[in-house]
């Protein structure tokens, strides 16, 4: 069989919507260089960008989105409800639909299943929590302003508890996750695969000075494949059935990491991958007012 057209693919959610297998992250991407990212990326090809509220640059990126001149419903955006927002749901997608000048969120994600005081960024406010957050976000896909609803950061735990909430109607269509080889949480794969919720991995690179640029294994399998390890990183996430969202803010990298057609890594390769020693997380729950990592399968 032929090696999988990626840059064609998408993975279908329990909406029945399709997301694109490959989209370009935005997190540090700095207001005055995500304007041109996201305009290379989609001249390049890329039909999916990951944005959030909190990552104060959507106004760029929904500039960047005009430049491109790709047709709005060519497009899947992806934003996020910031931690302080999660008891303005309302005023939080209004937001981000007018920083990003569209009329529609293709996917609305819960960053943090962490509802931060708005008055006291370090605590969590009294009496609310993702639950009556999930509660108030169900009701936004009626309105047409958000295609489909989804999470983050939500591990075993926390979806349990979510999916035990008499008012939760709405199966999360995602949840995006930090997955790479030295995070790569395969029971939270499982259980999300279980649920009808599909994974996308954010940070699957290893995310900025990642110590996986320096794996020995990873790279000798990138050089044995005439690929670079980066490529090689997104191969094993896509293959694994994720959804991927490099993020890079350098014309020549955003096109090198589209460059996933007519290849693919053995079964021999992804185990050997799925066997890397080193752990690491990139994004912890210590800057949190609570604790949203178990260690059940982060
Ligand atoms: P990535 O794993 O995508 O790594 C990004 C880093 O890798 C940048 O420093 C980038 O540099 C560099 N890079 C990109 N491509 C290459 C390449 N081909 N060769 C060498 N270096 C490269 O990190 P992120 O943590 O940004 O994760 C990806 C996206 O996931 C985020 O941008 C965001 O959209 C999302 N995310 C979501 C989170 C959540 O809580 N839901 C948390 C974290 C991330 P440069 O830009 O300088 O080219």
């Amino acid at each position: 069989m032929a090696p999988q057209t990626w840059t064609k693919s998408t993975f279908t959610l329990n909406t029945g919507a399709k997301i694109p297998a490959i989209g370009l992250g935005t997190w540090q991407s700095k207001p005055n260089e995500v304007r041109e990212a996201v305009k290379s990326a989609l001249l390049a090809g890329y039909r999916h960008i990951d944005t959030a509220l909190a990552y104060g640059n959507e106004n760029e990126v929904g500039q960047g989105i005009k430049d491109s001149g790709v047709p709005r419903e060519e497009i899947w955006i992806t934003t996020k409800l910031d931690n302080p927002w999660h008891k303005r749901v309302e005023e939080g997608i209004e937001s981000s639909l007018k920083s990003l000048g569209v009329d529609y969120i293709d996917l609305y994600l819960m960053h943090w299943p962490c509802s931060t005081d708005p008055e006291d960024l370090k605590k969590h406010i009294p009496g609310w929590d993702f639950k009556d957050t999930w509660a108030e976000m169900q009701k936004l896909p009626a309105s047409g302003r958000v295609k489909n609803i989804g999470v983050s950061n939500f591990a075993i735990k926390n979806l349990e508890k979510l999916f035990a909430d008499e008012r939760t109607k709405i199966t999360p269509a995602v949840n995006q996750i930090e997955l790479h080889p030295n995070n790569p949480s395969p029971k939270l794969i499982d259980y999300c695969k279980e649920k009808g919720i599909h994974a996308t991995a954010y940070s699957c690179l290893g995310s900025t000075d990642s110590p996986l640029a320096k794996d020995k294994t990873l790279f000798a399998i990138a050089e044995a494949k005439g690929k670079t390890p980066q490529q090689v990183l997104l191969m094993w996430g896509l293959q694994r059935g994720t959804s991927v969202i490099p993020k890079s803010v350098t014309a020549s990298r955003i096109q090198a990491n589209y460059e996933l057609d007519g290849w693919e890594l053995t079964d021999e390769e992804m185990e050997k991958l799925n066997a890397l020693p080193d752990r690491f997380k990139v994004c912890g729950d210590a800057w949190l007012p609570i604790k949203v990592f178990f260690g059940d399968d982060e």
